[in-house]
């Protein structure tokens, strides 16, 4: 099957008619090609954008609102399909797909459908000057976003969503590893009746058609989520053109845990904030921090909950583990298991790949707990983005914010206690976007979402999406 670039509402052969294998990650086979564009596919997709955008900018915000809720029920009637596509393209359990991914798709064009029609600008009169100012906050017009292989339509829809309620046009890239799904979003949007050009998806390579769209001089705004060093690269390439940038990175997230948790609910959570989607999610814990009192209970209980993980094919409803989406993310995962045992580190389960009957060239790997000692190293420094752990024992608050704030990243923390001071000193001193406290990955869709340091700059959901896609002028009326 032949994925298809979706520019002016149609799909099209890409320019040059080159393409690209897309891999099934569960058997290792190329079961489907996507077009490999180029810089004339992002011109065609730009062309289309740039003349749908005069026409979507002046569509009244209740009609732009409905084109968007129908979207979502097209989402949510297509339910199984798409978390079939999903989970055949990526790898992650079917179950998953149909418990997160799609659903919060549809909740993402439904999020925006409702916010659009709520959000509004400010008012400052200047007493004794006779002035009044608003501001007045308008779309950008042309804009890029750049979505990873990890959530693929849950974290394109969750750009692409709050672009065109605020009335942009946008050329849109999935990840080349993982397009099904974006490519299925662009007959959907024909089917809710999005006008063409409004939304253009172009398939391909990052190093060229996610290149492309970010040296483009005229898309004036890129939305990216993907690793740090690819994140440095598009923010050196569009600095100078002044882009608006939004850059959501990479994590090493701390799980912090003390003796006065709720130490239950902390043990099933872990487990998930551990290993959910094969740990490749931006804001599973991957370093974790036990105080002493409690370490060796944990680590007793935490080996034996999670050698009960079932790897498996990500077709059968009982597996909890699928599979990496490549085989060269496989082996940086080997490599990885390989740098901690020579740093030192102690495998304590897992560390191994795994064959499943039937599925051998698929790409699995056992869920991994590392012990490590020092938190400098890398296993605990750079981030893996697979289903590797550690866990390190801490004895006080000091040691343990220290720990918690000693990487470059920053993007999300979550802290296990029931002690309501240590809630709060934790809350203000930890340096991440985002901190979680007695749970993991609740997301109230209203809420700022990014992170400090090299997770990134800019903030995702709620307003803060719609602040991004809109540029600020401040009118000032002076009057008699
Ligand atoms: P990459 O940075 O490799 O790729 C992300 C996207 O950027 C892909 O579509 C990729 O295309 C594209 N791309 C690559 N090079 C360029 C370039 N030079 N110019 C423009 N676009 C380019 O990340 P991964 O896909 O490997 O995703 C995993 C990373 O994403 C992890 O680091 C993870 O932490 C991060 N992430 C962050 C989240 C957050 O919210 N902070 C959420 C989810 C993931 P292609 O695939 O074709 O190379």
């Amino acid at each position: 099957m032949n994925i298809k670039n979706y520019i002016n509402g149609i799909f099209i052969n890409p320019t040059e008619g080159n393409y690209i294998d897309n891999y099934n990650p569960s058997n290792g086979e190329v079961y489907s090609q996507i077009p490999n564009s180029t810089k004339e596919d992002v011109e065609k997709a730009y062309e289309a954008a740039e003349k749908a955008f005069p026409s979507w900018s002046n569509t009244a915000l209740v009609a732009r609102s409905k084109i968007l809720f129908k979207i979502a029920e097209l989402i949510k009637g297509k339910l199984h399909f798409l978390a079939e596509a999903e989970s055949k393209d990526n790898g992650k359990p079917i179950s998953l797909a149909k418990a997160i991914d799609i659903p919060r798709a549809a909740a993402n064009f439904q999020f925006y459908a409702n916010a659009i029609t709520q959000f509004s600008s400010e008012a400052h009169e200047s007493i004794g000057l006779n002035a009044m100012n608003f501001t007045l906050r308008q779309p950008i017009g042309v804009v890029g976003c750049i979505s990873p292989w990890n959530l693929p339509l849950y974290l394109f829809s969750w750009k692409i969503a709050p672009a065109i309620a605020a009335g942009n046009c946008v050329v849109a890239k999935p990840s080349e590893i993982t397009p099904m799904t974006a490519f299925l979003l662009g007959e959907i949007c024909t089917e809710a009746g999005l006008p063409k050009g409004v939304l253009n998806i172009v398939h391909g390579l990052g190093t060229t058609t996610g290149q492309a769209i970010v040296e483009h001089p005229n898309i004036k705004a890129i939305s990216f989520t993907g690793g740090t060093k690819t994140g440095a690269h598009i923010a050196r390439v569009a600095a100078p053109m002044f882009k608006k940038l939004s850059l959501e990175l990479g994590g090493k997230n701390p799980n912090i845990i003390f003796a006065d948790c709720d130490y239950e609910k902390m043990l099933e959570t872990t487990v998930r904030s551990s290993f959910a989607n094969q740990g490749q999610i931006c804001l599973c814990g991957s370093r974790i921090f036990v105080e002493e009192k409690i370490y060796d209970k944990f680590k007793k209980d935490f080996i034996k909950k999670v050698k009960q993980l079932k790897v498996g094919h990500p077709s059968k409803p009982n597996t909890d583990i699928g599979a990496l989406v490549s085989k060269e993310h496989l082996e940086k995962i080997e490599a990885y298991v390989e740098i901690a045992e020579n740093e030192g580190g102690r495998i304590l389960c897992g560390g191994l790949e795994v064959t499943i009957p039937g599925y051998e060239n698929g790409y699995y790997f056992q869920p991994t707990i590392i012990e490590v000692t020092d938190n400098s190293c890398r296993i605990n420094q750079e981030e893996v983005f697979g289903p590797i752990v550690t866990i390190m024992p801490f004895k006080t608050d000091k040691e343990a914010l220290q720990l918690a704030n000693d990487t470059k990243y920053g993007l999300s923390s979550t802290l296990w206690t029931n002690n309501l001071n240590r809630t709060m000193q934790f809350s203000k001193q930890l340096h991440t976007g985002i901190v979680w406290v007695n749970t993991w990955m609740l997301r109230d869709l209203r809420t700022p979402f990014g992170g400090q340091k090299a997770s990134g700059i800019g903030r995702e959901g709620g307003f803060e999406a719609l602040r991004f896609f809109t540029e600020p002028k401040n009118i000032c009326i002076q009057y008699e």
